[in-house]
C-alpha cells in the first residue's frame, strides 16, 4: 500500500511523524515533542494536494488542509508547506471529515456482539462511533470504563432499555423484567455526555410479544432526557405500523433498508409503503444498519428507485458481520455508490447526517477551520470488485472506497 507521507529533510528524526499501521491502514502518530516544538510555523500538519469533500460545508473541490493544535487550522487552495512543520501529500485521494458511524456495536469480550472499534472503526476511517445500545443500565459503567475511556475512537452510546442490553442470551426483551425506565433514567442521565439517545429492538426473537411495551418504555426514558429513540426492526411481533406510531421526529429507525417484508422501508410488494414515507414526512429518520442480516440490494434499490434514500449510512459492525458481509463502513458507503448515490451523498450520510440526527453538530464531521481535526483520507479505486448484502447477493462493481489514512484530534494519540 502507498504511504502518503514523505520525509521533511529540515525536520530531526524527533520531529518526524512516524507512520504505524493499525489494522491494515496506515495512521499517523507524532510524538509529544514534534507537535510542541512548531517552530514559528503556523501549522503543525498540512494535507496537501487532495479532493476536500465536506458536506458540513457544501464543499467539493480540490484544497487543502491544515491542522494545529488538534483542531482543523485552515481549509484553502493552496496552503505553502513552508507553513507547516509537515507535509502528507495526498494527491488524487479524497479527504473528508472522520466519518461518524451512527450504529456499531463494542464491548468485546462482554457483549458476544461487540469488536475492538478501534480496529474496525477507528483503522477505516471513522473517526467516531456510536454504540447502538451494547449496554443497558446494568453494564453502562462497565462500558465507559472499557470502552469510552480506553478508545482512541471517540465512543458515544444508545442505552438499550433492557437493563442488560446485548450481553447475554436469550433476547435482552424476552422478560418484561428487563424493561425498566427508572434505571435507563438514572444511567442516561448520569452519563448525558455520552449517551445519545435510547435502542430499543423489535424482533421476536429478541423481544418476543413484548416489542411496543419496549418501545412505550424506551419512549418514556428518550422524551424525559430530550435524545432520540432507535428503534432496531427485523421481522418484529408487532406490525411495523404500529411500532412507527410511537416514534417521534428525529428518532432513528435501523436496519431499515432490510429484505423486503422484513420490517424495513420496502414492503412485501417491493414497494416504500405510504405508513413509511408518512413517517419520514413526519421527520423519522430510517438509518442503513447493514450488520449480517439487514441489508439487501434489491431493497435499497426499489427505494432508491422511489427516490426514498436512506437518512444515514451506518455499518452495525459486529461480531457476527465483521468479516463480512459488512467489513466496515467505507465498504457499506461503496455499496451506496454502487446503487448510484454520489460520492458526495454517501459522505454526507456517513459523517455530517448521523452527527445531525444525534445533535453534535459543530463538535465533529466538519473540517471548517475550528472543528476537531478528525479527518479522513481514501482512494476511490477503480477495478473489479464483489460486494455482498447480508441476502448473500453478489454484485459487481467498478470502484471502492478504501481508507487509507485517519487522524482522530490531528494525531493518533
Ligand atoms: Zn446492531
Amino acid at each position: 500500500m502507498k504511504l502518503p507521507v514523505e520525509r521533511d529533510q529540515n525536520m530531526n528524526r524527533r520531529q518526524m511523524i512516524r507512520v504505524l499501521s493499525v489494522g491494515s491502514m496506515p495512521v499517523l502518530m507524532a510524538g509529544p515533542r514534534a507537535l510542541a516544538q512548531t517552530q514559528g510555523r503556523k501549522y503543525e500538519l498540512l494535507l496537501k494536494g487532495g479532493r476536500v469533500i465536506d458536506p458540513s460545508q457544501s464543499f467539493n473541490a480540490p484544497a487543502d488542509v491544515a491542522i494545529a493544535g488538534g483542531r482543523i487550522a485552515a481549509m484553502a487552495r493552496d496552503i505553502s508547506a513552508a507553513e507547516s512543520e509537515r507535509t502528507v501529500p495526498v494527491a488524487g485521494q479524497i479527504i473528508t471529515p472522520g466519518l461518524v458511524d451512527l450504529h456499531t456495536h463494542g464491548f468485546a469480550g462482554v457483549s458476544h456482539w461487540g469488536v475492538d472499534l478501534d480496529q474496525h472503526c477507528l483503522a477505516r476511517g471513522v473517526t467516531t462511533a456510536i454504540d447502538a445500545g451494547t449496554s443497558g443500565a446494568d453494564s453502562f459503567d462497565g462500558f465507559r470504563r472499557l470502552v469510552i475511556e480506553s478508545s482512541r475512537t471517540r465512543v458515544l452510546a444508545f442505552l438499550n432499555i433492557s437493563r442488560i442490553g446485548l450481553i447475554g442470551q436469550p433476547g435482552e426483551l424476552v422478560d418484561t423484567r428487563m424493561i425498566d425506565v427508572a434505571s435507563a433514567l438514572r444511567v442516561a442521565k448520569a452519563h448525558a455526555d455520552v449517551i445519545v439517545g435510547i435502542k430499543v429492538r423489535c424482533s421476536e426473537s429478541y423481544s418476543g410479544p413484548n416489542d411496543l411495551d419496549a418501545v412505550r418504555a424506551a419512549r418514556r426514558v428518550a422524551d424525559q432526557i430530550g435524545k432520540p429513540l432507535m428503534i432496531h426492526v427485523g421481522t418484529p411481533y408487532s406490525p411495523m405500523e404500529q411500532i412507527l406510531e410511537l416514534a417521534r421526529p428525529r428518532d432513528i429507525v435501523t436496519h431499515a433498508f432490510r429484505r423486503g417484508g422484513g420490517g424495513g422501508v420496502v414492503g412485501p410488494d417491493g414497494r416504500v409503503s405510504d405508513y413509511i414515507r408518512r413517517a419520514s414526512e413526519r421527520g423519522i429518520l430510517f438509518d442503513v444498519g447493514h450488520g449480517s442480516g439487514s441489508f439487501s440490494f434489491a431493497a435499497a434499490e426499489a427505494a432508491l428507485k422511489e427516490s426514498f434514500p436512506p437518512a444515514t449510512i451506518s455499518s452495525d459492525i459486529h461480531a457476527y458481520s465483521a468479516l463480512g458481509p459488512v467489513f466496515d463502513l467505507p465498504t457499506t458507503m461503496t455499496k451506496f455508490l454502487h446503487l448510484g448515490l454520489t460520492l458526495e451523498k454517501v459522505v454526507e450520510l456517513a459523517t455530517v447526517a448521523p452527527a445531525r440526527a444525534i445533535g453534535t453538530i459543530g463538535d465533529m464531521a466538519s473540517l471548517k477551520p475550528g472543528s476537531p481535526a478528525d479527518v479522513a483520507v481514501f482512494d476511490l479505486v477503480q477495478g473489479d470488485f464483489s460486494l455482498v448484502d447480508s441476502q448473500g447477493e453478489i454484485r459487481k462493481a467498478t470502484q471502492k472506497l478504501v481508507p487509507v489514512l485517519t487522524l482522530r484530534r490531528g494525531t493518533i494519540p
